[in-house]
């Protein structure tokens, strides 16, 4: 019998969340209410209201590979339709894509790593691990 995982038993308390929806309000991927970061970007060790451990959260860097992918695709192509059609000198490129990258990688990133941790806690991803380790 396949051994049995801690959040098995939480679909009779809890009705089921988006990942998509809780991780990018910030939410327990559980109960869908209480917060999931204790800063920025940092995870809560506990669900303030169901006591969820995120022991499991560990996302590794998949959030900033996928925010740095986006993001520089996206401003990369403004800055180039931008320096196309307008012509501005570099000391304005600079003034104005460094504060822009910098606020939305940052919020890009919550969000990323919110749904990320969602989806890791809704599909119970977690590292590999042999079954019968302890006895070689
Ligand atoms: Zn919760």
């Amino acid at each position: 019998m396949a051994k049995k995982q801690p959040h098995y038993e939480d679909r009779a308390h809890y009705p089921e969340q988006s990942a998509i929806s809780t991780g990018l309000a910030g939410r327990c991927p559980r109960c869908g209410e209480g917060k999931l970061f204790k800063s920025l970007l940092k995870p809560v060790d506990q669900c303030a209201i169901c006591g969820l451990d995120m022991g499991f959260a560990e996302e590794g860097d998949g959030p900033a590979v996928l925010v740095i992918l986006i993001l520089g695709f996206v401003v990369a192509g403004l800055a180039l339709a931008m320096e196309y059609l307008l012509r501005p000198s570099v000391w304005v490129h600079i003034i104005l894509w460094v504060p822009v990258i910098t606020a939305l990688a940052l919020i890009s990133l919550r969000w990323m790593k919110g749904v990320m941790i969602a989806a890791q806690y809704k599909t119970k991803a977690a590292e590999g691990l042999l079954e019968n380790a302890d006895q070689e």
